[in-house]
């Protein structure tokens, strides 16, 4: 088995890790991947499969996307509105 690696306490974005929450099963049953439960900035807890903590894929237990694509539309609105008064 692969060296378990800790990472209660350790910070990934908005995530801290609070503890080991169980043994993520892929659909083959081929691959076990270690799940930590966190706790987001935002005060929401979530379970995050270590590997994605680990290469960036998670930082948010999903606020972060949801203010992302909010921002990309205001953005979008704030051009669209411009580009109607210099008409
Ligand atoms: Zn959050």
């Amino acid at each position: 088995m692969a060296k378990l690696i800790d990472l209660t306490g350790k910070r990934f974005g908005r995530l801290t890790v609070l503890e080991r929450a169980g043994i993520y099963k892929s659909p083959d049953q081929e691959t076990y991947m270690l799940t930590w439960r966190c706790k987001c900035d935002c005060g929401k807890e979530t379970v995050v499969i270590g590997n994605n903590l680990k290469h960036g894929y998670t930082r948010s237990c999903g606020c972060l996307r949801a203010e992302k694509s909010k921002e990309r539309m205001e953005k979008y609105r704030d051009y669209r509105f411009r580009a109607a008064n210099e008409i």
